[in-house]
């Protein structure tokens, strides 16, 4: 069976309540009736209820951007899986190279949440990507393998069924880079055959897998067509109502 792929859009720290009021305002209409994708906006937390009060009723469903792994505590600054379901998020992205890099999320901190965001029955997106010089020394596939066997760790299949992964090469985030195609779908059969060792055949023939890194209205379309990649998670083009439409109908 064809997987449907989930085109997310990943704002990171970009947009105000009203701002996100006003995009949601322009886009809903851009992609009213558009079945054949599953469409999630990602906002950072503040524009959370705005964005589900905006998309209430429509095909676009609101993701958070990250989640801990306690229900409730002690942790300034952090969201957790039961505030983010009281919201009515359905999904989460999970372990985003922007958190490793600059908030010192490790694979044991993105296992932690991505047991919690399943737990919870949110639609965790789990993200994983080598950094440039990885790439370069020839170590992408260890390092895919490393990142999804860490953030798989202790999780069975029956519990692991809405994940999601994206393969987010590092060096292609906001560089206006991206990974070949072709690149990209190594790429993710090597996250595919993980996951069979993980979770089994069955399970990892049915897990949706998408590229994220410089996805434009430009390039959707080819990396779509690649039969590997099941979606895409956009960062700066899903900031534009146009371009993020545009891409959701590649
Ligand atoms: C991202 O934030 O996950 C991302 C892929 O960003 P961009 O599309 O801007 O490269």
């Amino acid at each position: 069976m064809p997987r449907t792929k989930l085109i997310a859009a990943n704002w990171k720290m970009y947009k105000t309540p009203e701002q996100t009021r006003e995009f949601f305002r322009d886009f809903l209409p851009l992609v009213s009736g558009h079945s054949r994708d599953e469409i999630v906006v990602c906002p950072p937390d503040v524009d959370l209820a705005s964005a589900l009060d905006s998309a209430k009723g429509s095909n676009v469903a609101v993701g958070g951007q990250n989640v801990h792994w306690k229900q409730e505590g002690a942790f300034t600054g952090e969201t957790s899986s039961a505030m983010l379901l009281a919201l009515g998020v359905t999904h989460v992205i999970v372990g985003h190279s922007e958190r490793r890099q600059y908030f010192c999320e490790t694979d044991d901190t993105v296992n932690l949440r991505l047991k919690a965001a399943l737990e919870a029955g949110l639609t965790p997106i789990c993200c994983v990507g080598e950094v440039l010089e990885e790439r370069e020394a020839g170590l992408t596939d260890d390092v895919l393998r490393r990142q999804c066997v860490r953030a798989f760790h202790a999780v069975s299949a029956r519990k692991a069924s809405k994940l999601v992964v994206a393969y987010e090469p590092v060096w292609a985030i906001g560089t206006g880079k991206t990974a070949t195609a072709e690149l990209a779908a190594e790429a993710h059969a090597v996250i595919r055959r993980e996951a069979t060792e993980v979770f089994g055949e069955e399970f990892a023939s049915k897990l949706r897998i998408l590229y994220g890194g410089s996805v434009k209205p430009e390039n959707a379309s080819t990396l779509m067509a690649q039969e590997e990649i099941d979606g895409a998670l956009v960062g700066g083009a899903s900031l534009d109502a146009k371009s993020f439409a545009a891409i959701v109908k590649y």
